[in-house]
């Protein structure tokens, strides 16, 4: 401030222009390999899309991009939905947008619990005036069918909240059968897609999912801030026959829709333009590759991974058969301090690995191989800087174990 005035020539007290001006360095991140639960590194081409010029988000060119955006997102969810579009704001404002749509005070609604998210899903509906009734199963086994029909032939809930992959321990649930008894149910199917959508295999309409949400920076490699959505005609029915309107103006669909993916565009709110142009370049990025091949990468460099931590002792924490592709969850061993290997991972070698949350907080890392970084580099680099970590920390392990078995698998 007194910089400036002494530029333009103002005259300021003589104490004050003698004080040091305080010197804001430039700012200079560190390269950061992004292996942990998000997010994930981006694409160079997605860094180039944020650094093109704004337009109104109004102006033509821009609502070509919406265009482009809403109809390569739902070739990303496998679905032919009209309400198909990205919230603007992070994977929470997903879930929430999701959770205050459908649900109404006093609305009986079923969330499964078994990890981190779906409790973040419980706190949510319950700001909304729901009544969650909670199936839970163990943090790193799936959540059970039958406990869902339970829960559904003893309750009035008319929704099913329940998170495809749980980021929280690696868990990848099967959704195909708890969709069918839901709809026996006649109730709808609630997914939180924002780790699967991109790297796992997710099949919104094949699947029977009524309403998705996902977000930007996990296997999308696009920088956090967006929330893809996907909404079908029996969720919006139920969103348009609410009795009372959304809680939330910002998030309620229905007006969200009239800019997104209606002609007249009406203006809802400013759309965050730089962050559209990345999502779309990373989408495009994807359809380039083909949704199924990076399936299929996101599969085999898993399997290389775990493999490899295998072969240097190391144990899963994830029910074996279902583990996510794009996230591992692997115990860390006894006497061996969580934070000092996570801090040689970033200090030494530039690698981000995640923590656990909750109570699982000190007892796993999680692993990520997300979009652009599920990859034979990633895999490689993680497991060799992991073992000079570990062996630092004075955990006996032989040499070369864990790389030379995940070379094996991904050559
Ligand atoms: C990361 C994550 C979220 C929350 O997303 P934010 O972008 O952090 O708001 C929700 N659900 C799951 C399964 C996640 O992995």
């Amino acid at each position: 401030l007194y910089g400036n005035a002494n530029a333009i020539g103002v005259k300021i007290p003589g104490h004050w222009s003698r004080m040091a001006k305080k010197v804001y360095e430039e700012l200079r991140p560190p390269e950061r390999l992004l292996l942990g639960a998000g997010p994930s590194n981006v694409d160079p081409r997605v860094l180039k899309a944020l650094t093109s010029p704004i337009v109104e988000h109004l102006d033509p060119y821009f609502m070509e991009v919406m265009d482009d955006t809403v109809e390569l997102l739902r070739y990303t969810f496998k679905t032919k939905n009209h309400i198909t579009l990205p919230i603007s704001g992070t994977g929470s404002a997903g879930m929430e947008s999701a959770i205050c749509n459908l649900v109404e005070k006093g609305d009986d609604v079923i969330v499964c619990i078994n990890g981190f998210f779906g409790g973040r899903m419980k706190e949510m509906v319950q700001r909304c005036g729901g009544n969650a009734i909670a199936v839970e199963a163990e943090w790193g086994k799936i959540i059970r069918k039958e406990d869902v029909v339970k829960a559904l032939a003893e309750s009035n809930a008319e929704v099913v909240a329940i998170v495809h992959c749980e980021t929280s321990t690696g868990i990848l649930q099967p959704l195909k059968e708890i969709s069918k008894l839901v709809h026996e149910y006649s109730a709808l199917l609630l997914v939180d897609a924002v780790t699967s959508l991109g790297g796992c295999e997710l099949n919104v309409d094949d699947y029977g999912i009524d309403l998705c949400y996902s977000a930007s920076q996990k296997c999308l490699s696009c920088p956090p801030g967006l929330a893809p959505i996907t909404a079908n005609e029996k969720a919006m029915e139920r969103i348009r026959n609410r009795e009372a309107k959304v809680q939330s103006w910002y998030l309620d669909l229905s007006t969200i829709e009239e800019y997104w993916v209606e002609n007249n565009r009406a203006y809802h709110h400013t759309a965050p333009i730089l962050l559209v142009y990345a999502l779309r370049e990373s989408l495009r990025l994807l359809y380039e590759e083909g949704l199924e091949e990076r399936w299929r990468r996101h599969k085999k460099s898993c399997s290389a991974l775990m493999k490899g931590l295998e072969a240097m002792g190391l144990k899963m924490h994830a029910q074996e058969g279902h583990r996510c592709p794009a996230l591992t969850a692997v115990k860390v061993p006894e006497n061996i301090e969580d934070q000092n290997v996570r801090r040689t991972l970033r200090e030494e070698f530039g690698i981000t690995v995640s923590g656990g949350l909750g109570e699982l907080k000190g007892k796993i890392w999680r692993i990520g191989l997300m979009g652009i970084n599920s990859n034979k580099r990633s895999v490689i680099l993680v497991l060799e800087a992991l073992e000079q970590a570990l062996k630092k920390e004075g955990y006996p392990l032989k040499s070369g174990s864990g790389v030379a078995t995940a070379k094996k698998i991904l050559s």
